[in-house]
C-alpha cells in the first residue's frame, strides 16, 4: 500500500502548547474546513503542559484528560478534540516527523506519511536533558524519570503507586524539581533535591528570594542537597534504581529518582534550512523565519523582545500562547493585504507548589531590591524583589500576591519607573507597585 501524501494550506507541527492557541486563532480568524492539521507526537489534541508537573500529580482530585486541554490554562474554551472535528481542523496524532524539506514544502513521518503545505507553523517545544545523554553512569536504570510530557507524566504516576511511601531523590533545582519536590512530598514520599549551584533556581531567583523556597520546603520535610551532583546510579537485580551516588562521596537512597535538568528546543529537523540564534530558530516580530510562509512559535523561537530590544528566546507558557496568536493574526493579515502590530511581549514566568504561588514580570538584570517578609517560618509571608537597571525598575517578583497585587507588578515592569533612592523603594516595598 502506498505511503499517505496529504496537502493542506496550514501545518502546525507540534501539539503542545502553542498548537492549540494557533488553532484556536484560526477558528476566530476563520479557517476552512480541511484547511488546516496539527501533526503530533503526542496521542492526545493539545492540553496545559504546566498541568502535569501540578494538578496531574496531585493525591486527591488529580488532573486528567480531557480537563486540561487547551486554552483553559488562561481561563479560555477547552478545546476537546470534537472541536477540532467540528472546524474540520485534522489533528493527525502519534505521527513523529522525522524529516522537513522546506525547498518542497513537505514533512516526512517516521511512517512513511508525507505532508505538503502552504504555510508551516513549527511548535515542536523542547526535549528534556537525559542524563543518559552524557553517560552517567546507571542513568538507564528503571524508575529514573523525566518529565516532558503526558507519557512521562504517566510513568511517573505508576512509578508512585509501585513505591508508595518510598524515597525519591529530585535531580536539579529549578522550575521541574521544585514543582516535583512538592508534589511528590504531597503524596507522602521522602524527598530529597540535588542541586549543584549555591541555592535553588539561580537563573531568576536571589539569594534572598531563594532563602525563602528552601526554608519553606526544609519546613514541609523536603531534605536538600546543595553544591554537588549526581555522578552514577546503583540498580538492584531487577535494574530498578536503588541508589543515587553524590559527586562528593555520599550515597542517597532512592525507589524513584526524577531528573529535572533543562531542556533543548526541537529544531534539529530544520537545522541548515533556517536561520538560527540563540539555540532557537529565528523570527522577525511576526514569528516569521528566515523561510517565507514558514513561522516558528513558542519554545523554539529566537523572537525580537522589542521592550528590550534584543532577540529572545523564553520557554514559557504565556509566550507560547501569545506567539501563537501573534503568529496566526499575522498570517490571516498578510493574506488580506493587511498588517499586525510588532509582538511587544512582556515576559511573564510563574510557579506554584503546595499552598505558595509566585509571578514574575519583566527583566531580571541589574540590582535586585528583595522587600517583604521572606521568613519562611512566618504565617503571613508576602514578599518579592525588584530588579532595578540605570535608575529604573526592570522586573518585580512577588510571592503571595493578590490578582491585583499581581497585575500592578505587571504594569511597573512594562512602565519601568524610575527609582531615585533604592533604599526607599526597598522601605516601600509592594506599595510602590500598587500606586502606580
Ligand atoms: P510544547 O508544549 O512542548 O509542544 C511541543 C509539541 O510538539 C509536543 O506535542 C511534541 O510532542 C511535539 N513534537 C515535537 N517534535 C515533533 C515531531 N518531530 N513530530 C511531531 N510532533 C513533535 N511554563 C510556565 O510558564 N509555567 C509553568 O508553571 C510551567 N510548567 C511546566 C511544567 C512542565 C512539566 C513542563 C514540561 C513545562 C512547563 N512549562 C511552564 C513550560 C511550558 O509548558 C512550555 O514553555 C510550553 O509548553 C511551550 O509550548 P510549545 O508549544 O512551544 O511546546
Amino acid at each position: 500500500m502506498a505511503a499517505e501524501a496529504k496537502h493542506f494550506k496550514y501545518v502546525i507541527l507540534g501539539g503542545g502548547v502553542a498548537a492549540g492557541y494557533a488553532a484556536r486563532e484560526f477558528g476566530k480568524q476563520g479557517v476552512n474546513p480541511g484547511e488546516l492539521a496539527i501533526i503530533s507526537k503526542e496521542p492526545v489534541a493539545p492540553y496545559e503542559r504546566p498541568a502535569l508537573s501540578k494538578g496531574y500529580l496531585f493525591p486527591e482530585n488529580a488532573a486528567r484528560l480531557p480537563g486540561f486541554h487547551t486554552c483553559v490554562g488562561s481561563g479560555g474554551e477547552r478545546l476537546l478534540p470534537e472541536w477540532y472535528s467540528e472546524k474540520g481542523i485534522e489533528l493527525i496524532l502519534s505521527t513523529e516527523i522525522v524529516k522537513a524539506d522546506l525547498a518542497s514544502k513537505t514533512l516526512t513521518s517516521a511512517a512513511g506519511a508525507t505532508f505538503t503545505y502552504e504555510t508551516l507553523l513549527i511548535a515542536t517545544g523542547s526535549s528534556v536533558i537525559k542524563l543518559t545523554d552524557y553517560g552517567v553512569q546507571g542513568a538507564e536504570s528503571n524508575n529514573i524519570l523525566y518529565l516532558r510530557d503526558i507519557a512521562d507524566a504517566d510513568k511517573l504516576v505508576a512509578a508512585m503507586q509501585a513505591k508508595k511511601d518510598g524515597k525519591v531523590v529530585i535531580v536539579g533545582g529549578g522550575y521541574i524539581g521544585l514543582e516535583l519536590s512538592a508534589a511528590l512530598k504531597m503524596n507522602n514520599f521522602d524527598v530529597t533535591m540535588v542541586y549543584p549551584e549555591p541555592w535553588c533556581m539561580p537563573r531568576l531567583f536571589t539569594s534572598g528570594i531563594a532563602h525563602f523556597y528552601e526554608g519553606y520546603y526544609s519546613n514541609k520535610g523536603i531534605k536538600i542537597v546543595k553544591g554537588t551532583v549526581a555522578a552514577g546510579f546503583e540498580a538492584d537485580a531487577n535494574g530498578d534504581v536503588t541508589a543515587v551516588k553524590l559527586k562528593d562521596g555520599r550515597v542517597l537512597e532512592a525507589d524513584i529518582v526524577v531528573v529535572g535538568v533543562g531542556g533543548r528546543p526541537l529544531t534539529a529537523l530544520f537545522k541548515g534550512q533556517v536561520a538560527d540564534e540563540k539555540g532557537g530558530l529565528k523570527t522577525d516580530a511576526f514569528f516569521e523565519t528566515s523561510v517565507p510562509g514558514v513561522y516558528a512559535i513558542g519554545d523554539v523561537a529566537t523572537f525580537p523582545l522589542k521592550l528590550y530590544n534584543e532577540q529572545r528566546r523564553v520557554e514559557h507558557v504565556d509566550h507560547a500562547r501569545k506567539s501563537a496568536e501573534q503568529a496566526v493574526q499575522a498570517i490571516k493579515a498578510k493574506e488580506s493585504g493587511e498588517s499586525v502590530p510588532e509582538y511587544d511581549y512582556l515576559p511573564y514566568f510563574y510557579s506554584r507548589s503546595f499552598d505558595i504561588a509566585w509571578q514574575f514580570y519583566g527583566d531580571n538584570v541589574g540590582d535586585d531590591v528583595l522587600f517583604g517578609d521572606n521568613n519562611p517560618a512566618s504565617a503571613n509571608h508576602k514578599f518579592g524583589s525588584y530588579w532595578v537597571k540605570d535608575g529604573k525598575v526592570v522586573g518585580v517578583f512577588l510571592e503571595g500576591g493578590s490578582a491585583e497585587e499581581n497585575q500592578a507588578i505587571a504594569r511597573v515592569a512594562r512602565a519601568q519607573p524610575a527609582v531615585a533612592d533604592v533604599e526607599a523603594l526597598k522601605t516601600e516595598g509592594l506599595e510602590f507597585a500598587t500606586k502606580i
